[in-house]
């Protein structure tokens, strides 16, 4: 299991998050402002607002 920090395009909070090994998550509630922040460029949150990239979509195993 894996964990990321997200940063909130919104207010700015960070929080870590467990990253999905199985599947992409494209949105996410933000624990600071209790938005719902989605996805806008990228396949998740992660790839997005995260500190590193999902571990679906770019192979998982190039640490
Ligand atoms: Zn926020
Ligand atoms: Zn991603």
């Amino acid at each position: 299991m894996t964990t990321g920090k997200i940063t909130c395009p919104e207010c700015g909070h960070k929080q870590k998050m467990e990253t999905p090994t199985s599947s992409c998550q494209a949105f996410y509630r933000c624990e600071g402002c209790k938005k719902i922040i989605a996805a806008q460029k990228s396949c998740c949150v992660f790839c997005d607002y995260g500190d590193r990239k999902c571990p679906t979509a770019h192979g998982g195993n190039n640490q």
